[in-house]
């Protein structure tokens, strides 16, 4: 499974965030098997409000949400990638995930000692980011030692290969000790491809979340002055950014479903920062969504983008593959609008799809197999 790790310095509301993701997702999908691999790995469902909508039209018994996974990796600290306080373990905790997000600490609290002594979300950024540099400068270094030792480069790889992956690391290694991410080295696909297996920790996409106190959500330009600059760096990176309040989310835990939703309303917010962090690691992991529904349950699959029908069945069942023969697909809009997959039919937005057909978000699907 794909995974999201969780990053930042010490005390800028990480395990807050971490444990009001986690007990969440325990109060709110009483039908999800919720299951906790280590203490800081947590299984988080998505939150969809289609999902809702299509279990209303056809009258499910119960509703399944597809989830993803978050790792809260402590510990991070200057000088982590030289081996201060077990860096390097932390370090490759974050090589193993697919997607970062970075918690830097927005808010002003004197009861909450900050390391470096005062609230600068440029600088903490700044921090944890030349650690995981400075890793990678290491990780590429050392990998042009070997090939210039005469190292063989990938399996099957010629002479050429090996000077052109060469190449690839001499501009990877430039990039990062400028303190540009490697993800945005100016390299071809291909390019990226040929240092993949490095797992580069700053080829690695990130969602900035900016943690400010509650009273700062409705209004961050005028309130939060840190928030704003951490908006405004992530902009400049193409990065995604997120306002979260770790402090909030940990006591919406603590309210029902309703009392919740008031609360929000009284701040004017339709969703916690909480979930629109997760629907954004979801996406930036490209991760798709296709649902089926039907009178004993409405659930949300995960697919990768690109994946066919057989491809997308095999995630519910892996003989679903096997025995794939077609898709009955209606898209989202096309379902609500008719009001049942038969009506869809009757109005011919029901499709046959076949094993080449590529599945589009929001498909509601019903797969015909032999078993
Ligand atoms: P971590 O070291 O990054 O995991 O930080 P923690 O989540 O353990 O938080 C450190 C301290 O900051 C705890 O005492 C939290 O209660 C407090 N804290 C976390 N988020 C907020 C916040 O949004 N506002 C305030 N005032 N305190 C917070």
């Amino acid at each position: 499974a794909l995974k999201t790790g969780i990053v930042g310095l010490p005390n800028v509301g990480k395990s807050t965030l971490f444990n009001a993701l986690v007990e969440g997702s325990k109060a709110e999908s009483a039908n999800y098997p919720f299951c906790t691999i280590e203490p800081n790995v947590g299984t988080v469902p998505v939150p969809d409000q289609r999902l809702h909508e299509l279990s209303a039209i056809s009258k499910s018994k119960s509703t399944v949400s597809t989830t993803i996974e978050f790792v809260d990796i402590a510990g991070l600290v200057a000088g982590a990638s030289k081996g201060e306080g077990l860096g390097n373990k932390f370090l490759s905790h974050i090589r193993e995930v697919d997607a970062i997000v970075h918690v830097v600490r927005c808010f002003e609290d004197t009861d909450v000692v900050h390391v470096d002594g005062s609230v600068d979300p440029l600088r903490d950024a700044d921090v944890i980011e030349t650690e995981l540099a400075l890793s990678d400068m290491d990780q590429i270094e050392r990998r042009l030692q070997r090939l210039k030792k005469g190292g063989k480069g990938k399996k099957g790889a010629d002479a050429g290969d090996v000077e052109a992956e060469k190449k690839v690391l001499e501009t990877m290694y430039e990039t990062v000790e400028k303190g540009t991410p490697a993800r945005k080295a100016d390299l071809s696909e291909e390019d990226f491809e040929l240092v993949k297996g490095l797992g580069l920790l700053t080829m690695k996409p990130v969602i900035y979340a900016g943690n400010v106190a509650e009273d700062d959500l409705m209004d961050e330009a005028a309130s939060n002055p840190h928030a704003k600059a951490l908006r405004e760096k992530a902009e400049s990176e193409n990065a995604r950014f997120v306002l979260v309040s770790a402090k909030m989310e940990e006591e919406l835990v603590e309210l029902g479903g309703e009392e919740r939703q008031e609360f929000l309303d009284g701040f004017g917010i339709k969703q916690t920062g909480l979930q629109t962090l997760i629907q954004v690691a979801y996406e930036m992991l490209g991760l798709r969504t296709y649902f089926t529904s039907g009178e004993k349950e409405t659930r949300a699959w995960t697919i990768v983008s690109g994946m066919t029908a057989p491809q997308a069945a095999g995630v519910i069942h892996t003989d679903f593959t096997k025995g794939f023969i077609r898709a009955e697909t209606v898209g989202y809009e096309d379902f609500v609008t008719s009001g049942s997959q038969a009506a869809a039919k009757e109005k011919g937005l029901l499709r046959s799809e076949g094993k080449e057909y590529v599945v589009q978000e929001g498909d509601v699907i019903l797969f015909r197999f032999n078993v």
